[in-house]
């Protein structure tokens, strides 16, 4: 099947690309993180996946950088833990863009690296995804398996770029306050 695989940065697509991989699946990705702050830190998490892409030998296509879009719809949600009501505006606003994505590209299905991340809920995930393209939408647990452990080695033997917080402006100050 011909999958979009919405990616949020580069050592997530590396777990979960080739985990779609080994089941046969034909990889498109999509990087859409209108979340991600500042705008040089969207560029690096960006060449990172583009790393990721040739290594595992995918097409990758950007889509708009539209922070000022994000910012309007989660302002009111500044002050939510990370996991919290915020986060589900977040993934909702990528997912949407996704699923808009598979379409215009003649895709047979959709799914997202944010399921490997251990701080991440993939029944919250799931449940957004198949409530936005129903079977459309591939329910997967990348972190499951050893899928985090595995992105988690891809990214030391290519030496990629990792980030210490998840992506918006409240993550990265939350990481700094720590
Ligand atoms: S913490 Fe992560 S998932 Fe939650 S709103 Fe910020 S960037 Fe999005």
């Amino acid at each position: 099947m011909k999958v979009v695989l919405h990616i949020c940065c580069g050592v997530c697509a590396a777990g979960a690309a080739e985990s779609l991989a080994i089941e046969g699946h034909q990889v498109v990705g999509f990087f859409y993180n209108p979340n991600i702050h500042p705008a040089e830190e969207y560029q690096r998490r960006l060449g990172t996946a583009c790393k990721v892409a040739q290594e595992l030998n995918f097409p990758l296509e950007a889509g708009p950088y539209t922070p000022e879009e994000w910012f309007s719809q989660t302002s009111s949600l500044k002050d939510e833990p990370e996991g919290g009501r915020r986060c589900e505006v977040c993934y909702r606003l990528r997912l949407e863009k996704t699923y808009d994505y598979m379409v215009d590209c003649g895709a047979d299905a959709f799914t997202t690296t944010l399921t490997i991340s251990p701080h991440k809920s993939a029944q919250v995930i799931n449940k957004m995804g198949r409530k936005i393209g129903g079977e459309k939408f591939l329910v997967r647990d990348f972190k499951k398996k050893e899928g985090f452990k595995r992105a988690v080695e891809l990214a030391r033997r290519w030496e990629l770029y990792r980030q210490d917080y998840c992506g918006c402006i409240y993550s990265m100050r939350q990481r700094r306050e720590r």
